[in-house]
């Protein structure tokens, strides 16, 4: 068979695309990780991780990237930065398009992470990291006795909400609208919880501070009434968008645009595996992405060797 250039291109450099790394180029497969220089890696978002098993006194999202990184390049795993355009079949090989060129190989990984959606409200970006979160379970305990805003009103942010009052002294549900979009067991166990307050109708117009979140401003969207509410917190809670805008209409997704895999990693396409947060599943955590990366890994492997001994 004609030697590709790389065994398995792996689309992404969070901790899932790292960790597939390691065991691909551990497993002596020649294999290139592509990272986008436009997107970040949730990780990198994070300061503080604390549910990381083996860092009881925890870490930062950007040493352990760094450690990730530097134990995939031990094991001879190629980097390039650079955005991925899209992928296509050749035969038998796949061609993954980036801005500058296009590479070849015999098998992908992709693992391209989501993005939070955003409020896209003044003092969001200037305060991510300062107050402003879009993870609950991530930083929920940095807010112990305070008072903090989720915004959203869907089960991921009610659930953030319950989450969060085993920390917070009071919490403010800001919906846009007169009722709860999440299932009624979540509604009953919030509106029963008397830390928490939900302001309805409304959405959040600011976030002011100085060194970090001190207030927003909210608006009623039915009196139009402007109010403040002073918090050190607020959680953006209103979904998140996975980053595979580049894959429609090839790769397998559900309606929201996450991969469909089998619990092997396997994707609707011959050679094409998918790990981390990108996919469909119900639990999207460092622990569990690093997880998928082996899986995915193990099952390129298998696949190749198969495909290497036609
Ligand atoms: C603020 C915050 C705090 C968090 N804290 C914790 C915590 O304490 N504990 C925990 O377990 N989890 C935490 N998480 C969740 C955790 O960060 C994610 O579950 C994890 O990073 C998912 O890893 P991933 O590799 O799937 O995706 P990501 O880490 O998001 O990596 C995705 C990668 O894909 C690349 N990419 C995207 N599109 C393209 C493209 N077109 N071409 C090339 N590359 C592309 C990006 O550049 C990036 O390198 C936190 C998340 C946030 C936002």
């Amino acid at each position: 068979m004609k030697d590709f250039l790389y065994d398995v291109i792996i689309i992404g450099g969070g901790p899932a695309g790292l960790s597939a790394g390691i065991y691909t180029a551990r497993a002596r497969l020649k294999s290139l990780l592509i990272e986008s220089e436009n997107f970040f890696s949730q990780l990198a978002l994070t300061d503080r991780i604390e549910n990381y098993p083996g860092f009881p006194e925890g870490v930062t999202g950007s040493s352990l990237l760094e450690r990730f990184k530097r134990q995939a390049k031990d094991f001879g795993l190629e980097f390039s930065s650079s955005n991925v355009k899209g992928i296509k079949r050749e035969e038998n090989k796949w061609l993954i398009e980036t801005e500058d060129r296009v590479y070849e190989s015999l098998a992908i990984i992709i693992a391209v992470g989501v993005r939070p959606k955003r409020l896209g409200v003044k003092g969001e970006t200037e305060f991510t990291g300062r107050g402003v979160s879009f993870c609950a379970i991530c930083d929920g305990i940095l807010f112990k006795d305070r008072d903090i805003v989720v915004v959203g009103g869907g089960d991921t942010a009610v659930e953030e909400a319950i989450f969060l009052s085993r920390f917070a002294k009071k919490i403010y549900l800001v919906h846009r609208r007169d009722s709860l979009r999440a299932t009624k067991i979540l509604q009953e166990r919030l509106l029963s919880n008397e830390r928490i307050e939900i302001i309805w109708d409304s959405v959040v117009e600011e976030i002011c501070g100085k060194k970090g979140v001190e207030k927003i401003k909210v608006r009623n969207l039915k009196t139009k009434e402007e109010r403040e509410i002073p918090c050190s917190g607020v959680f953006v809670s209103i979904g998140f968008i996975p980053n595979t805008e580049v894959f429609k209409g090839i790769l397998g997704l559900d309606s929201e645009g996450y991969i469909i895999t089998d619990e092997n990693m396997k994707t609707n396409l011959e050679g094409v595996f998918s790990c981390g947060d990108c996919r469909l599943k119900p639990l999207r955590q460092i622990v569990t992405a690093v997880s998928d990366g082996a899986v995915a890994a193990v099952s390129t492997e298998k696949y190749i060797e198969e495909l290497k001994s036609v």
